[in-house]
């Protein structure tokens, strides 16, 4: 028992679900974050009773935080309790080795990656941070689920420490190929941490072969069982692992209920009535070049040129959400993208009349979010690289109406579930999805239903409550080979049984 608790779950991951900033009279305000898996975690940190260990979104020790973060975890349900970081570990751990390194690599985007030495010494040093106040929080009852490639190392810093409570850990990005994990300076480092947990999870079985792959080819004596299985056992000399794929969702009936509401379908109608006789396409994405914003717009512009029938017909709603504004990088792809939006915007815009791009450069109101989700008649979600998209399946969950499209990237994580329903495009390929654009243009009625009826489905039959399941009892199941593997979500090896043309 750690202060009269008894063993329960402990998440660690970077942030906290709930963002601490500067007030105005020199205090500090705490609000309380949103997202699905904060949905999904909540009923069993509250019934099993537990802890979300993370940093709280601001630099050093602010006066007062664990009083804050104390009636806050009361009104919860679950202990929050702050790792903090000084300004200088939280730009190399975070913006550094985190997101200057791993996400471009992880993303196939090596040419991105600074490997700067010291971004890996403070990576190390944070991860050790996270270990030891999970450390002064956990007993070995516990269950620690680490979540994200910010945390690759906390197991093996739990276990230098003595703590030998069972650990798992969720990549929620991608895993790359065996030829660009290699790149990475520190390959054998990461490997072997994270061959440390007790569980590792992925969300396709691509990224799952990749991993394996990489064990394969660069660790010495470890062996594989139960190949083939939803859950295989990787065996080194001091320690089993189990790794398996479980693709992330959303809460599906709560999507539904929301863009349900009133208020929603008020916002819809205006909407409506602003764009009559038209589609309206829709993009949403926070600021990355992993999304594949400059090559949606370089397709869209090809289809207006190929298919004049499709001007003044459609409008395409670009939603680009502000994101890590303090990377390079991040700044000369919203100069590129605005760049063309002008660009396509000048050729095609009718004076006094149709504009084909209205682009947007903010964070949207859920209301916003949910009433573009449902007034859209297409949605194109095409990055380049995404471990799942959840934009994807909001969408989908959103069209209540079950008339509408996605077109989707075939390498979004999403597209394993969501290759029967969806029309899936290579994002490289500007003349496919142009044709995709015409295509859901045109699709008859009858096909757009069955298309977004089996979608649903999927989602629904999958949604984040069932994903948090299927990880923890992936975690205490006794017989691997008797772990029911949902039938749904597995790839099929077959050709998509709707092809877009
Ligand atoms: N989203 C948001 N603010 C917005 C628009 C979208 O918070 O203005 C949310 C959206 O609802 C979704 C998430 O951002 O849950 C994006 O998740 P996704 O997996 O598609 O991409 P990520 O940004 O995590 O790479």
């Amino acid at each position: 028992m750690v202060g009269g608790r008894r063993s329960g779950l402990i998440v660690a991951s970077n942030r906290l679900p709930v963002v601490v900033a500067p007030a105005a009279n020199g205090d500090y305000t705490l609000t309380r974050g949103g997202g699905g898996l904060i949905t999904a975690l909540l009923p069993v940190l509250r019934n099993r009773g537990g802890i979300w260990v993370g940093w709280p979104g601001i630099c050093g020790e602010p006066p007062g935080l664990d009083r804050l973060l104390e009636s806050a975890g009361r009104e919860a349900g679950y202990g929050l309790q702050a790792v903090t970081l000084n300004e200088d570990e939280e730009r190399k751990f975070y913006q550094g080795f985190s997101n200057e390194i791993v996400w471009p690599l992880f993303h196939d985007l090596h040419s991105l990656c600074t490997f700067d030495p010291s971004y890996w010494q403070t990576y190390q040093t944070v991860n050790r941070r996270y270990a030891e106040v999970l450390a002064r929080n956990c007993t070995d009852g516990d269950f620690v689920w680490v979540h994200d490639y910010h945390l690759m190392n906390v197991a093996q810093e739990l276990h230098a420490i003595g703590v030998h409570a069972k650990t798992a850990f969720f990549l929620h990005i991608p895993f790359p190929s065996v030829d660009i994990f290699t790149k990475l300076p520190w390959r054998f480092q990461v490997l072997h941490a994270l061959l440390e947990y007790d569980l590792i999870g992925f969300q396709t079985l691509r990224d799952r072969r990749n991993f394996l792959d990489c064990v394969r080819h660069l660790m010495k004596d470890v062996t594989l069982h139960g190949r083939g299985q939803q859950v295989v056992t990787v065996t080194g000399p001091s320690h089993q692992v189990r790794v398996g794929n479980f693709p992330i969702s959303i809460d599906f009936n709560d999507f539904v209920k929301r863009a349900a509401a009133a208020e929603v379908s008020a916002r819809v109608q205006e909407l409506k009535a602003l764009l009559p006789e038209h589609q309206l396409i829709l993009g949403v994405d926070r600021l990355d070049y992993t999304k594949g914003i400059p090559e949606r717009l370089a397709a869209f512009r090809h289809a207006l040129r190929h298919y004049p029938e499709l001007h003044e017909r459609v409008t395409l709603i670009q939603v680009v959400v502000p994101s890590r504004a303090d990377i390079p990088e991040y700044n000369s792809l919203k100069t590129q993208i605005e760049g063309l939006v002008g660009e396509i915007n000048g050729e095609f815009t009718r004076p006094g009349g149709w504009v084909p791009i209205h682009y947007a450069y903010r964070n949207l109101t859920r209301l916003d979010l949910l009433a573009y989700y449902r007034t859209a008649q297409i949605a194109l979600v095409t990055p380049l690289k995404d471990g799942m998209n959840l934009v994807a399946k909001e969408y989908c969950a959103c069209s209540i109406e079950e008339d509408s499209t996605l077109i989707l990237s075939e390498f979004a994580g999403a597209a394993a579930e969501l290759q029967r329903g969806a029309l899936l495009v290579n994002p490289y390929d500007v003349e496919g999805v142009a044709d995709a654009i015409y295509h859901a243009y045109a699709m008859p009625k009858r096909e757009r239903r069955a298309r977004m009826r089996r979608l649903r489905r999927t989602i629904r039959e999958h949604d984040i409550f069932w994903w948090v399941d299927s990880f923890l009892r992936a975690a205490i199941a006794k017989d691997l080979s008797a772990f029911p593997a949902p039938r749904d979500y597995v790839p099929s090896t077959d050709e998509p049984e709707l092809l877009p043309f």
